[in-house]
C-alpha cells in the first residue's frame, strides 16, 4: 500500500494538483507574495522528514557560556533525531550566514506564527504595540483586530503620510513618544517603497521598546543586498520564506543573542509542537540557492521588471500609489484612474488568466473586501524569465482588459495573448505523469 502513486491511490487529488500545475503554468501570476520553487525545493519538501518528531532543538544551551548553542548534544524530546539534528543546524547556518544575524529559529510554520513568538518573547497581554495599519500596508498579525495580535495586545497602529503616502519617520516619533509602546512593529504585505530602519531602531531606543522587523515580503531583495538589512538594527527580525526569497511556504525569525532563549522557548513549547522538518529542509536548500550568484541577478531583475511594469501602467495613465515603487510590488489607484474598484478589477482580470489581488490604499473609502485598489508584484513572473519587455506587454494587457468593459471576445484574446506569452516561458517541465 505504501508503495503505490497517488495516481493511483487518488485520484481526485491528483487530478487537482496537475490541474493547479496547468493554472499556474498558463497564468499571468502577479500576487506579489506569491513565487514558483525550484524543483529541488519541491523534492525536498516531499521527502520522508516529513515522519519524523523532532520537539525540541538540535543543540542544547550551555549556561555558562551565555547561553551559547552545543550541537555536542541535543535538545529534543525524542530519539532518532540524529540525521534530522543536521538538517535543521544546516538551515540555522545557512539563514544566520545570508542575512548576518546572531541566532535563527528555522521552525515557526508560517509567517504569522514567527511574528506570534516574537510577541510572546516580548509584550504580555494589555501592553501597547504599534504596527502598520492595514489598509497602508500592515499585516493582519501586526494588530489587526481580527487577529491575535489586535485581541491580544493594545494597538496603536501608525501610516503613511496623506501627502506621499509614504512613512514619515518623525510622525511616527511623535507617535511612539506619545503612546509609549512595549513593541514596534515595522514591515508590510503592502508598501512599495524602501524602508529605512535606523529611524525606527531610534524611534525604538528613545521610548524603550523593543523592535521587530518584518521583512516577510522583502527578503529575497534583502537576501541579494538590494534593499537595507534591518537585522543589524531591530532586536528580532521575522520572514516568511516563501515569497521574494522564493523558498518553500513557511516562516523563520532572527535575533540578537541576548533574546535568542527565549524567542526559542516561546517557538517551542510557546507557540509550536513538533517542527516541520521536511520544510525546515526545504528551507535550508532555498537557502542555498539564495547564496549563489544568479539570486543576486534574479533579485535585481525582480526591481527591474517593477519599475518597468510601473512606468508602463502610469504611461497609460494609472495612477501608482506613493507615484512608483522601489521594490517589487506597485499598488495600483483603480478607483480614481477607471473608477472601478480593486475587487472589480480583480475578477475581470482573473477572466483574462491575470492573477492579482484587490488591495486597499491609504486612506481608502471602500471596505477591504471591495477596495479601490490592485496590488501587483514581479517576483513569480521574474522566476519564469520574463523581463522588461515583457512586463511592457503584461502592463498592456492589463490595460486592454480593463477597459474591455467585460467584452467576452475582447477578455478571450487577452487570455490567448496571456496563454502565448506564457508559452514562452514556460514553468513547471515536469508535469504529472499518466
Ligand atoms: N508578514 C507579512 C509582512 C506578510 O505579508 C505575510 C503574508 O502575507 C505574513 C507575515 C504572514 O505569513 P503567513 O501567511 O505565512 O502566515
Amino acid at each position: 500500500m505504501l508503495q503505490r502513486s497517488l495516481k493511483d491511490t487518488d485520484r481526485k487529488i491528483f487530478d487537482l494538483i496537475k490541474k493547479e500545475a496547468e493554472r499556474q503554468s498558463y497564468g499571468l501570476e502577479l500576487i506579489a507574495s506569491e513565487n514558483f520553487v525550484s524543483d529541488a525545493v519541491l523534492e525536498a519538501a516531499g521527502s520522508v522528514m516529513t515522519n519524523k518528531y523532532a520537539e525540541g532543538y538540535p543543540y542544547i544551551r550551555k549556561k555558562k557560556a551565555k547561553n551559547t548553542r552545543d550541537y555536542s548534544r541535543n535538545g529534543r524530546y525524542y530519539g532518532g533525531c540524529e540525521v534530522i539534528d543536521k538538517v535543521e543546524k544546516i538551515a540555522i547556518d545557512r539563514a544566520i550566514k545570508l542575512f548576518g544575524a546572531d541566532h535563527a529559529n528555522v521552525q515557526p510554520h508560517s509567517g504569522a506564527q514567527a511574528n506570534m513568538a516574537v510577541y510572546f518573547a516580548t509584550v504580555d497581554p494589555g501592553d501597547t504595540v504599534m504596527g502598520m495599519k492595514l489598509p497602508h500596508g500592515g499585516h493582519l498579525s501586526h494588530g489587526s483586530p481580527v487577529n491575535f495580535s489586535g485581541k491580544l495586545y493594545n494597538i496603536e497602529s501608525y501610516g503613511v503620510s496623506k501627502e506621499t503616502e509614504m512613512l514619515d519617520y518623525e510622525q511616527i516619533r511623535e507617535q511612539a513618544k506619545e503612546v509609549d509602546p512595549k513593541l514596534i512593529v515595522v514591515g508590510a504585505s503592502a508598501y512599495p517603497r524602501k524602508i529605512d530602519f535606523e529611524p525606527f531602531a531610534d524611534i525604538a531606543e528613545e521610548v524603550g521598546a523593543y523592535l521587530l522587523v518584518d521583512m516577510a515580503h522583502i527578503a529575497g531583495l534583502i537576501a541579494a543586498g538590494l534593499h537595507p538589512n534591518p537585522v543589524p538594527h531591530a532586536d528580532f527580525v521575522s520572514t516568511t520564506t516563501h515569497k521574494t526569497l522564493r523558498g518553500i511556504r513557511g516562516g523563520m525569525v532572527l535575533c540578537k543573542k541576548e533574546h535568542s532563549k527565549s524567542l526559542d522557548f516561546n517557538v517551542f513549547p510557546g507557540t509550536q509542537g513538533g517542527p516541520l522538518e521536511h520544510i525546515i529542509a526545504a528551507k535550508a536548500v532555498g537557502f542555498k540557492e539564495a547564496m549563489q550568484d544568479d539570486f543576486k541577478e534574479y533579485q535585481k531583475q525582480i526591481i527591474n521588471n517593477a519599475q518597468a511594469l510601473a512606468d508602463k501602467l502610469q504611461e497609460l495613465g494609472y495612477r501608482l500609489v506613493s507615484g512608483g515603487t522601489d521594490n517589487h510590488l506597485m499598488l495600483v489607484d483603480v478607483l480614481s484612474s477607471l473608477d472601478m474598484t480593486g475587487k472589480k478589477a480583480q475578477n475581470i482580470l482573473g477572466k483574462a488568466e491575470i492573477t492579482v489581488n484587490k488591495n486597499t490604499i491609504p486612506f481608502d473609502t471602500k471596505s477591504p473586501f471591495v477596495t479601490s485598489g490592485l496590488r501587483l508584484g514581479t517576483p513569480a513572473l521574474t522566476t519564469r524569465g520574463m523581463k522588461e519587455e515583457e512586463m511592457k506587454k503584461v502592463a498592456v494587457l492589463i490595460d486592454k482588459a480593463l477597459r474591455s468593459e467585460e467584452d467576452e471576445s475582447v477578455l478571450n484574446e487577452v487570455k490567448n495573448e496571456v496563454k502565448e506569452l506564457c508559452d514562452e516561458f514556460p514553468l513547471y517541465q515536469y508535469k504529472l505523469e499518466e
